[in-house]
């Protein structure tokens, strides 16, 4: 019998969940739970944001040449091979929609991004979820869930919420030994924060199955425009942009991306203060008796000896006005993801972890 009714695979998705940003009865919350930038855009960006403003009525670009041109310059990148997007989630979007249907799977591991998986299933595919060990991606048990059906991996390097991060040698060792049909996409979200690190940007320019996404969400303190962007082998990006929108940036977007991008200075500052607070942060909650691994992005998951305590412990932050990411949807029951905040935030978060720990002996 004929009924309306959704493609298969979209009833399975649970929506994304995203950070919290209120608590009930309390004014000063600090919100370290979405892994944005505590001190937001550089000026520069806001400036060009505001320029924008009386061009509204015009169409944007469609071939986002000028963000794309200074992306090039930035990262020494072929911008004929750069794609932009309303956030990288839309690359990842377009990476499913394009490369992945009904019986084809697409890997994401264990504590993986939730977003492969949402996109997977929204594309009419199979998301197949391997182990990680201790919290770190295992390249040698993603090969071994590989079949012929099998036509993305994702993995993020840094990875969310691990903060951890493998080498770009096992990098190329798995994108090597994947099955022909199978693409790499290796997720640069928190690329800037590593100092030296190109994303695998020169691995993808030396072979034709990786492409690398990137986001101005993070670093660059404009997760509230979504803009991203996606390099790869020219085959796969001119795949992407059929399936892109003509119009999916506008003037704003396109126009303070570019303005953030270009502000080395600032990228930098930001970069640095992160990798000091971290470090800062990382060891006092070690020394109140709450390990995490070394991170490498600019948040810190922290790990409670069990998931009653990792609960108990964030009914108290809240309490505190202190706002930080349950993970147990991530398969981390006992942890809890804290971004890196300014110096004040970083000092109360550490300071009510400390007292939390007190409190119960
Ligand atoms: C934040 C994040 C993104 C980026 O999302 P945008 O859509 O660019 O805001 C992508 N991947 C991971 C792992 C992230 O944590």
């Amino acid at each position: 019998m004929a009924e309306i009714r959704p493609q298969p695979g979209i009833m399975s998705i649970a929506p994304y969940q995203g950070g919290e940003s209120r608590v009930e009865g309390v004014e000063d919350v600090v919100k370290l739970s979405s892994n944005e930038n505590p001190y937001g855009p550089s000026d520069k960006a806001r400036e060009a944001f505001v320029r924008t403003v009386h061009r509204m009525h015009r169409y944007p670009p469609t071939d986002h040449a000028a963000l794309r041109a200074a992306i090039g310059r930035v990262h020494g990148l072929d911008s004929g091979r750069v794609i932009c997007g309303a956030g990288s989630d839309e690359i990842i979007t377009f990476l499913c929609q394009a490369y992945a249907g009904p019986g084809d799977e697409v890997i994401h591991t264990e504590h993986g991004f939730s977003m492969y998986r949402i996109s997977a299933l929204a594309a009419g595919a199979i998301p197949v979820e391997v182990p990680e060990c201790d919290r770190v991606v295992d390249v040698e048990t993603i090969l071994a869930a590989c079949n012929f059906r099998t036509r993305l991996v994702f993995i993020a390097n840094p990875a969310n919420p691990t903060g951890t991060m493998i080498g770009l040698d096992k990098v190329a060792y798995l994108a090597d030994r994947l099955p022909k049909q199978t693409i790499l996409v290796l997720d640069g979200a928190y690329a800037e924060y590593v100092d030296g690190y190109d994303g695998g940007a020169a691995l993808v320019d030396a072979r034709g199955n990786m492409v690398m996404t990137r986001t101005f969400s993070k670093l660059y303190g404009l997760g509230g425009l979504r803009v991203g962007w996606g390099y790869g082998p020219q085959a796969i990006i001119d795949v992407l942009n059929r399936v892109r929108g003509p119009f999916n940036l506008g003037q704003a977007q396109l126009e303070t991306a570019e303005a953030a991008l270009l502000d080395r200075d600032y990228a930098q500052k930001c970069r640095a203060d992160n990798a000091r607070m971290r470090n800062w942060l990382a060891e006092a909650l070690a020394e109140a008796g709450v390990p995490s691994d070394p991170s490498s992005a600019n948040f810190i998951l922290a790990r409670f000896s069990s998931p009653d305590e990792a609960e108990a412990c964030d009914s108290f932050l809240k309490s505190e006005g202190l706002i930080v990411r349950r993970v147990a949807g991530y398969n981390l029951p006992a942890c809890l993801r804290i971004t890196v905040g300014d110096e004040a935030s970083c000092r109360r978060v550490a300071h009510a972890v400390r007292a939390f720990k007190g409190r119960r002996g």
